[in-house]
């Protein structure tokens, strides 16, 4: 019997730990359904963007307010995991507050925790008023409908849930630890915990062990569930963000991608030595020509796709920009989010059947994101310059509209027009070349 918590814990942290493995199992199977994309280079400014972007929260502090309760969040939620390591030792073995014989080491653990477990409660309850009360604009966007603003406020109720747990548990021991409770050794400063002691007195030593085991158990049970909700939530970034800032664009913004294949006929044509009438080269026959751009996810590179699981839907992008403020369709935020929802529909269709894709008569074209959102784009590159996670909603844009333009012939009428004008009259001008500078003389 003296055993049985110990089994239940360590049966807990196999369960919990065993179904997130499976989640990253399948979040990896999914991305890697993209084509894949050359990321070797440049090592070192990748890194440098990590520790800069991810680690150091560099453009989440663009917007100050918000950027400094993210960051209070953040490093509690980091620091406060060191107590968590503490509390699964002590489950599996059976002790309690395992690193107190750190002495005043671990009474300025505990104090800090303390500290920014408190400061992680007024971080939250500010971005539930912002979120709720305020309804800051990008909050309340078409696309955060439903899911995404439950979501949004789910993680908030749990974040304080835990932390009130955090803080109830200490204060049920700081209490048992007075009256000298048995296992219950002085280890450890409360300085926010202590205020909660009216609340635990006149209670007796087995209804106070009750109320810190309870909490105890909720706390850890609390942040195994929490580690699995992740894969269902935008909040995946926490994990996601360190990958897709190294992986994240490093080439100037604005330079696009060349088609290989599109280049080559090019730099035919351009060639005075090359042979029009010739016949194509053995090898150029004998591939099935590669789909011109993106119609599915599976046409997008991974890293594109990364960038959808990453997401953190906090909207920055569509607030900048210029298509969105002038009212039209377009959301960029809205992109990634249907790119992330595509791609869990076609992982859910490959569970269903063995591994394997059935053609479902769907796409991420159309059936998502419509042609009116893809023309919107200015190509600016606004939301791309003020994700705080190196999301690039362009590149998809860009690729989804290189599919219509190759492949469907489906530009719009005022660019079609354009295309022909460059086409004959080497400017997008209706006008003959040799008219060109006919302005000079009006
Ligand atoms: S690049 Fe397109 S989607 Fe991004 S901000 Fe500019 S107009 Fe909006
Ligand atoms: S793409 Fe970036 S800026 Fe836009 S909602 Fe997602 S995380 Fe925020």
């Amino acid at each position: 019997m003296e055993y049985v918590p110990n089994i239940l814990f360590a049966l807990a942290l196999i369960v919990g730990i065993g179904f997130f493995v499976r989640n990253v199992k399948k979040l990896t199977r999914n991305i890697k359904l993209g084509k894949d994309v050359d990321v070797s280079d440049n090592k070192a400014q990748r890194w440098k963007n990590m520790a800069r972007i991810a680690l150091g929260q560099t453009k989440m502090v663009v917007r100050p307010i918000a950027g400094i309760m993210h960051v209070i969040v953040y490093v509690g939620f980091i620091i406060i995991n060191i107590e968590v390591l503490e509390i699964i030792l002590d489950g599996l073995l059976g002790t309690h507050r395992l690193f107190s014989p750190l002495g005043s080491v671990y009474n300025f653990l505990i104090a800090s925790f303390e500290i920014l477990a408190l400061l992680v409660i007024v971080a939250v309850i500010v971005f539930w008023v912002r979120r709720n009360i305020i309804r800051i604009q990008r909050f309340i966007k078409p696309e955060m409908k439903g899911w995404p603003k439950t979501d949004g406020n789910m993680i908030l109720y749990i974040e304080l849930v835990l932390m009130f747990l955090f803080l109830t548990m200490n204060a049920a021991d700081f209490q048992l630890q007075q009256i000298g409770a048995e296992h219950y050794n002085k280890a450890g400063a409360f300085p926010v915990s202590q205020f909660l002691l009216p609340l635990m007195e006149g209670l007796s030593e087995s209804s106070l062990i009750l109320v810190e085991r309870t909490a105890w158990w909720l706390h850890i049970l609390g942040i195994l569930a929490f580690l699995n909700y992740l894969y269902y939530s935008k909040h995946l970034h926490i994990l996601l963000a360190f990958p897709n800032t190294y992986y994240g664009r490093i080439k100037p913004q604005g330079q696009f991608n060349n088609l290989a294949s599109v280049t080559k006929e090019v730099k035919l044509m351009m060639d005075p030595d090359a042979d029009p009438f010739a016949a194509p080269a053995e090898e150029d026959t004998a591939e099935e020509p590669e789909k011109f751009g993106a119609s599915d996810v599976m046409d997008l590179n991974w890293v594109q796709l990364l960038n959808a699981y990453t997401c953190t839907e906090c909207g920055r992008c569509t607030s900048e920009c210029p298509a969105n403020q002038t009212g039209k369709k377009l959301s960029p935020r809205k992109i990634m989010m249907d790119t992330r929802d595509r791609l869990e529909e076609v992982g859910k269709n490959m569970d269903a059947n063995k591994g394997e894709f059935v053609p479902d008569g769907k796409q991420l074209l159309d059936d998502y994101i419509t042609r009116e959102e893809l023309w919107a784009c200015t190509t600016c590159n606004a939301c791309v310059e003020a994700c705080p996670v190196s999301i690039d909603p362009l590149s998809i844009i860009v690729e989804m509209r290189r599919y219509l333009v190759m492949e469907q012939s489906a530009a719009p009428m005022e660019l079609n027009n354009m295309m022909s004008n460059i086409e004959n009259n080497g400017a997008p001008w209706p006008y003959n070349q040799m008219d060109r500078l006919n302005w000079v003389n009006e």
